[in-house]
C-alpha cells in the first residue's frame, strides 16, 4: 500500500492552499492530491473572481476578522492577483444606506472561466514539479482515519493525515466520511434565491465595481455578479431526491467578446432550527419542486410577467417583452410564484425593489429571473480542534463542503489553516 505523509482530497482552492502551504514549510513532504475530476469543479474553473476583503466568503462562526485577515494576506501574497480598480461608488453606497441596505467595499480580482482554468493547470503542474503527487480522475470512496487508510476507485493508500475538501458538490461524500469516523455534525444554513439576467447598461455599477456586494434586510444579498461576456449556466445535483439543477453564472475573461449582458444572484440565507428538518433536505426538496414545475429544467420568468402575476410563456422570450435572448435558453418559461416559498419570494422581491431604487432600471420588464439558485453546504462538522478544522485525530475537513468557506479565497485560507494544524499534529515543524 502506498504511504503519504498527507493525502488531500479535492484540488479546489482548499486542497491547493493546504498543499502549497505544506510544501512551503516542508519541501520534501510526501503529499498525494486526489480529485475525481480532471480539473477542480468549483469557482476556480468557473468565472474565478476572487475577493480579498473580510467578511466576504468567511463564515463568521469559524473566522474572526483578525484571523481571516492574517490568512488573506498570505493568500494574496501567494496568488499575486491583479486587483481591479474600484471607482467611486459613494452614490450607490449612500442610496443603499437610506434604504437600510449596505454596499460592501471589497478588493477584487477577476480571471474569468478561461483564466481560472489556466491557473489550475499551472498550479497543479507546479505541485508536481515540487514533488507532490496529483492524481486526477480518481475518486475517494472511504476513509478510516483511526487506521490511517483510505480507499479510492483505483487503490488503497495509507496516510499520516488527511484533508477532505470535496466542495459543495461533494457534501454527501463528506457526510459519509463524518458518519464513518464518528464525527458529529450540526445542520448548516442554505442560500436560496434567483439569478437575475439583464442588459449590462441597466446595471451600470458593474463598470465601476466588478462584483458589487449589497446586503439587504432579511439576510438577503447580491452574489456573484458577472458582466462583459456573462452567461447563466446550470449545475447538476444528483441525490436521493433525484436529479435537479441549480442555476449559476459566470463570465469569460476580458479577452473574449462582450455580449452586453450581466447577471447576478439575489440570495436569502435560511437557517432552520429544531425540530425542523435539515436545511440540506429542505434545499433538495425545493430543487425537486422546481424541476417538477419546470419539467426537469429550472424556471425562467420575465419581470414584466412576474409583476402581472402571470407565467411567462415562450413568446415572452420572442414577443413583446423581448429585449435580449436569455443565455440559458433551455430553462422552462414559467411562474416563480408557484415554485418559490412566499417568505423567500417576499424578501427577494423587496431586495430587488430596493436595488432598483439604488440602480434604477434593473426591474425593466425584459429582465429575466431564473430559479432555483441554491447553495447547500454540508452539515457542519463539530471540530475537535476548531483552530485547524481537525475533526478527528489525523482527519481534517475544510472548504465549502465543510462550511468553513463560501468562496475561493476563504477556501484557500481554510486549506492554509489546516496545513498549520497538520504541521503541529505531526510534529513537522523544522
Ligand atoms: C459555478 C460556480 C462558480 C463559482 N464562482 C465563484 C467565484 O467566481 N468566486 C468565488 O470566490 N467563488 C466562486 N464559487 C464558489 C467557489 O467555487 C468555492 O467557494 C470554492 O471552490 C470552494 O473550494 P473547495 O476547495 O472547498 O471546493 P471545490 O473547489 O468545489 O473543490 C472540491 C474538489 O473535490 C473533488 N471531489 C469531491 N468529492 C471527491 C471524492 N470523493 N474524491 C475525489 N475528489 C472529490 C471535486 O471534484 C472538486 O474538484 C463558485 C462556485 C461554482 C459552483
Amino acid at each position: 500500500m502506498e504511504h503519504y505523509d498527507v493525502v488531500i482530497i479535492g484540488t479546489g482552492p482548499a486542497g491547493l492552499g493546504a498543499a502549497f502551504a505544506l510544501l512551503d514549510a516542508r519541501p520534501g513532504l510526501r503529499i498525494a492530491l486526489i480529485d475525481r475530476n480532471q480539473y477542480s469543479s468549483g469557482g476556480l474553473r468557473n468565472d474565478c473572481k476572487m475577493n480579498f476583503s473580510w467578511p466576504v466568503g468567511f463564515p463568521e462562526d469559524d473566522w474572526d476578522k483578525a484571523v481571516a485577515e492574517r490568512y488573506l494576506e498570505r493568500v494574496e501574497r501567494f496568488l499575486a492577483p491583479n486587483i481591479l480598480e474600484r471607482k467611486s461608488v459613494d452614490m450607490y453606497a449612500h442610496r443603499a444606506e437610506r434604504l437600510g441596505a449596505r454596499l460592501l467595499e471589497i478588493r477584487q480580482a477577476h480571471l474569468g472561466t478561461d483564466g481560472g482554468l489556466a491557473l489550475i493547470k499551472r498550479l497543479v503542474a507546479e505541485l508536481s514539479d515540487r514533488g507532490a503527487s496529483p492524481s486526477l480522475g480518481e475518486t475517494v470512496v472511504s476513509i478510516h482515519a483511526e487506521r490511517g487508510v483510505m480507499a479510492t476507485d483505483k487503490r488503497e493508500l495509507s496516510f499520516g493525515a488527511a484533508l477532505v475538501a470535496p466542495g459543495r458538490a461533494g457534501f454527501s461524500f463528506l457526510q459519509d466520511v463524518m458518519r464513518a469516523n464518528g464525527v458529529a455534525f450540526v445542520d448548516n444554513v442554505v442560500d436560496v434565491g434567483v439569478r437575475v439576467e439583464l442588459r449590462e447598461d441597466r446595471y451600470p455599477i458593474v463598470h465601476d465595481y466588478y462584483d458589487p456586494k449589497f446586503l439587504f434586510p432579511k439576510k438577503v444579498r447580491t452574489f456573484c455578479t458577472n458582466s462583459r461576456a456573462a452567461h447563466v449556466v446550470q449545475e447538476k445535483y444528483e441525490d436521493d431526491a433525484g436529479v435537479w439543477y441549480s442555476v449559476n453564472g459566470h463570465a469569460w475573461s476580458a479577452d473574449r467578446p462582450a455580449n452586453g449582458l450581466a447577471n447576478f444572484a439575489m440570495l436569502k440565507t435560511i437557517a432552520l432550527t429544531e425540530p425542523l428538518a435539515s436545511g440540506q433536505d429542505y434545499a433538495r426538496a425545493l430543487g425537486a419542486q422546481a424541476m417538477l414545475l419546470g419539467g426537469g429544467h429550472p424556471i425562467m420568468q420575465r419581470i414584466g410577467d412576474f409583476r402581472l402575476g402571470k407565467r411567462s410563456t415562450r413568446d415572452a422570450f420572442t414577443g413583446d417583452l423581448y429585449d435580449f435572448a436569455p443565455t440559458l435558453a433551455s430553462c422552462t418559461p414559467g411562474d416563480l410564484g408557484l415554485a418559490v416559498p412566499a417568505k423567500v419570494m417576499r424578501a427577494l422581491w423587496n431586495a430587488l425593489k430596493s436595488l432598483d431604487t439604488i440602480v434604477p432600471g434593473i426591474l425593466h420588464p425584459s429582465t429575466v429571473l431564473y430559479y432555483p439558485e441554491i447553495k447547500t453546504y454540508a452539515n457542519k462538522p463539530v471540530f475537535l480542534d476548531p483552530a485547524s478544522f481537525r475533526a478527528a485525530p489525523r482527519l481534517y475537513l475544510a472548504g465549502d463542503g465543510a462550511g468553513t468557506s463560501r468562496g475561493i479565497t476563504a477556501a484557500w485560507a481554510s486549506g492554509m489553516r489546516v496545513a498549520d494544524g497538520i504541521m503541529d499534529e505531526l510534529g513537522l515543524h523544522p
